[in-house]
């Protein structure tokens, strides 16, 4: 970051919160798929129908927890639905939870949900304070490797129901898997970020995983960017600009 970025960050009281006191990763997260998948044996059961679109919050939370429509089911410790404030304007979604999410049953818990709050921090923002964060995939695939499509299918039904309970205002999706597979595209992340997507009627801006930022943190300056984009775009739209 050149010298005068970050005298700006620093006046605005913005670039110590994005240091990470913590230490450095002991798990890996997802995307690196360093750990050795375990078999699944049997191939999967035939998907059970679509959770019912009509479903309340406690619903939810209770299908997720027992959820088995993948083999996902088979190697999690718990479905892990999402945290937040139901009535949010903010709602972040990651990839799916890791080896500290699936322990605990709350995304972003480990080191790249430490830098998750700093982020959004870094705009006002605290967890469960106007924001909810949920993912795409509500159960850890093992050894934090990608999502698969069937996975992705079976899951979706319920971040489509969260976003329509909660209705936020804008939606920041974090890292290009999460991106790529909710803009149904394969364009790189680079050209992704930077414009003001839409789903399902929700404005959407696409920024970096903190898992990737801890591992490049180079890349900082350009996720603040989009940060700073997700502000404007909060900005503008409860002024009545469409983006
Ligand atoms: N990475 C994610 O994408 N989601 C989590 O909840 C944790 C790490």
């Amino acid at each position: 970051m050149s010298p005068g970025r970050q005298e700006r960050l620093e006046a605005l009281g913005l670039w110590p919160v994005w240091r990470l006191r913590a230490a450095p990763v002991a798990e890996p997260e997802p995307g690196s798929a360093r750990d050795p998948e375990p078999a699944l044996s049997d191939s999967p059961p035939a998907m059970p129908p679509s959770p019912a679109p009509d479903l309340d919050w406690d619903a939810l939370g209770a299908a997720v927890k027992s959820c088995t429509r993948c083999p996902l089911a088979r190697t999690r410790t718990q479905g892990v639905p999402g945290v937040g404030d139901p009535n949010a304007e903010w709602l972040f979604i990651g990839e799916a939870p890791g080896a500290d999410e699936d322990r605990l049953g709350e995304p972003f818990v480990g080191q790249a949900g430490k830098l998750l709050d700093a982020m959004m921090a870094g705009i006002g923002l605290r967890r469960g304070r106007n924001v909810y964060i949920a993912n795409i995939l509500k159960s850890r695939p093992p050894g934090n490797r990608d999502p698969r499509p069937e996975e992705v299918e079976a899951c979706l039904p319920y971040l489509e129901r969260q976003i329509d309970l909660i209705r936020p205002k804008l939606i920041v999706v974090l890292g290009r898997i999460a991106a790529q597979t909710l803009l149904v595209s394969d364009t790189p992340i680079g050209k992704l970020r930077g414009h003001v997507h839409q789903y399902r009627g929700v404005p959407m801006v696409v920024t970096y995983h903190p898992a990737y930022l801890l591992r490049s943190p180079a890349d900082k300056a350009k996720a603040w960017e989009d940060l700073v984009l997700a502000r404007q775009t909060m900005a503008d739209l409860k002024h009545g600009a469409a983006p």
